[in-house]
This record gives C-alpha cells, structure tokens and sequence, in this order.
C-alpha cells in the first residue's frame, strides 16, 4: 500500500504542474470555458489510465467510500458518462465534477491543449463551445501558434503515463479506468492487513 501512496504523490505533483500550465494558458489566452459549464464530461468516450485515476482511488479509500463506490459503479449500465460528472441542467451541458481535486489528467487538458497533426506540426484544440464564444480570440491564436506554442495535451499525459508503465500503458472508459483502480487499492489493503506492506505493494 505504501508503494502505490508513493506513486500517488508523484502523480499528484505532476497534476500540480500541470494546473499551472494549462490553467495558465487558458487564462493568459482567454481561452476560457464557459462559466458552469460541463459538456465535456458528458461525453462517454472520455478515456483514462488506471493510473491517472490513482489520486481519486486512495482519496474515496481514505474517506471510506471505495467499496460503496466500487459497488455502484459495477452496477452502471454499460456506455454511460463519466459516474462523478453532477448535471445541473436537464440537457446536462451546465455541471461539475463532484471530485475535481482528484480528476485524472485528461479532465486537466479540457477545453484548450496542443497537439501534432498528421504533419507533425503543434496545432491547437479547442472544444467547440470556446470557439463559439471566444471565435475572435481563436482566430488569433492560431496565427501566433508558433510563437506562444499551448502546451501539449499528449506530452501532459505522457508524463503521468510514465511513472508507472503497467498501470500507465493502457487506456479504458472512464468508468472503467476507476473501477480498476479502486479494485487495486482494497487488493493491496486487503493483503497489507495480513504481511508486510512494503513486500506487498
Ligand atoms: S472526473 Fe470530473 S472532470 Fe473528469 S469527466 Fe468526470 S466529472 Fe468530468
């Protein structure tokens, strides 16, 4: 258990550095999200690692809320939106995330991130309510694109990835990427209870 607290930390420190960098890109660039808004996480495509999902496992652990959650998320039906996402409107595009401290790194990159298109060139995504919003102030970021490159979505996950390559390789559904990582943390408490912790983790 110790062993996966650790890797926690770290992944924790890299989302720390990437609040600074992506948070600061939108808002230096006006790029900003609509206020309340939540149509990203309303996508059921959104993807994560069990990794990534680290943070919130040990958070729900701690608050005595693993097993609980666990439990409901193994009752969902299959294709769903992310099971933390709150809607606050019926058409569900206004509402936030009930775990945002602890959301994975994919949720860090919404909205405004770089990315290489087929050429290999930085090229700028951006969801399509900002660039309904902000339509002036997208046009004249892509014509600075070279010169305030945004950073980049991929290097960002990468860099969580990293630290772990078996439970950072693979992606799965969000609700997925949860559902295991929780299943690995009651393992590895379930087994710290009965031999060394430092041998088990
Ligand atoms: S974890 Fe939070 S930010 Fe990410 S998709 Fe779910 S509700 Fe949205």
């Amino acid at each position: 258990m110790q062993r996966l607290r650790e890797l926690s930390r770290r992944v924790e420190a890299v989302y720390g550095e990437m609040a600074d960098t992506f948070s600061g890109y939108q808002q230096a660039s006006g790029l900003s999200c609509r206020s309340g808004c939540g149509e990203c996480c309303t996508q059921p495509t959104i993807e994560a690692t069990v990794l990534e999902m680290l943070p919130l496992a040990l958070h729900l652990f701690d608050q005595g809320k693993a097993e609980q959650t666990l439990t409901q998320l193994e009752e969902l039906p299959e294709v769903l939106s992310c099971f933390f996402y709150q809607r606050l409107s019926f058409d569900g595009k206004q509402g936030q995330c009930s775990v945002y401290q602890q959301r994975p790194s994919i949720c860090r990159v919404f909205g405004v991130a770089g990315y290489r298109d087929k050429l290999g060139k930085t090229s700028l995504s951006v969801c399509k309510t900002i660039k309904a919003d902000k339509a002036e102030k997208y046009q004249q970021h892509l014509i600075v694109l070279g010169e305030q490159p945004p950073p980049m979505m991929m290097s960002a996950k990468e860099q969580v990835n990293e630290l772990d390559y078996s439970l950072g390789a693979k992606h799965y559904p969000i609700n997925e990427a949860i559902r295991l990582a929780l299943e690995k943390v009651l393992f590895k408490a379930y087994y710290s209870n009965f031999t060394d912790d430092q041998q088990i983790a």
